[in-house]
């Protein structure tokens, strides 16, 4: 069956303020705005080429109440595909992706973690290394990037992880 269109859910999960809404809007439409105005979780839709193939992309920019609010198991299992965000000027949201990875060791979602304000290599507290380690750890892809530079790393990041869960569904 061909012309189905793929649809892939992307969860993006992070603590506060790691830059979730400027990565996902900074996807969807290129454009990096500096504010986001999301109290609440937003749902974004959108068509985009995977591979020359299109596929729709279903992503849930999630908005954590504070550190300790762990995504629901609902959000969890909604997700084909798992962003992980952090920022490297936040320590905190580095033991918050590590803490929502040690909940989801049973689960065969495809992961990606990202490490977010590479621009901020001056109020660096997570290592590149830390990241590679957690990344090697849940056996998934990881980059540093920045939502308030370039887009095309940030597209890589969204598309590696839209093909790990298409190679997933073929199996
Ligand atoms: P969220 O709570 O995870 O959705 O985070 P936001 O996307 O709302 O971003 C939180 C703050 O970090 C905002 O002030 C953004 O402008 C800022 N921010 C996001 N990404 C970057 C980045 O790559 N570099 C820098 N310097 N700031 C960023
Ligand atoms: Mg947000």
């Amino acid at each position: 069956k061909k012309s189905s269109l793929s649809e892939v859910k992307i969860a993006v999960i992070g603590a506060p303020s790691v830059g979730k809404s400027a990565l996902s809007v900074r996807f969807l439409t290129k454009r990096y705005i500096g504010e986001y105005d999301h109290q609440s979780e937003t749902r974004y839709k959108h068509e985009v080429l995977v591979d020359n193939e299109p596929v729709l992309y279903e992503i849930l920019d999630t908005c954590p109440k504070n550190e300790d609010d762990y995504p629901s198991a609902d959000t969890l299992n909604w997700a084909d595909g798992i962003l992980l965000v952090y920022s490297i000027t936040d320590r905190r949201s580095f033991a918050y992706v590590k803490k929502v990875s040690a909940s989801l060791t049973d689960s065969d979602v495809p992961i990606y973690l990202v490490a977010n304000k590479n621009d901020m290599v001056h109020l660096r507290q997570v290592s590149a290394e830390e990241g590679t380690i957690l990344a090697g750890e849940m056996d998934c892809g990881f980059s540093e990037v920045a939502a308030a530079e370039q887009v095309a790393p940030i597209a890589s990041v969204f598309q590696d992880l839209c093909r790990a869960v298409l190679a997933a569904r073929r199996k």
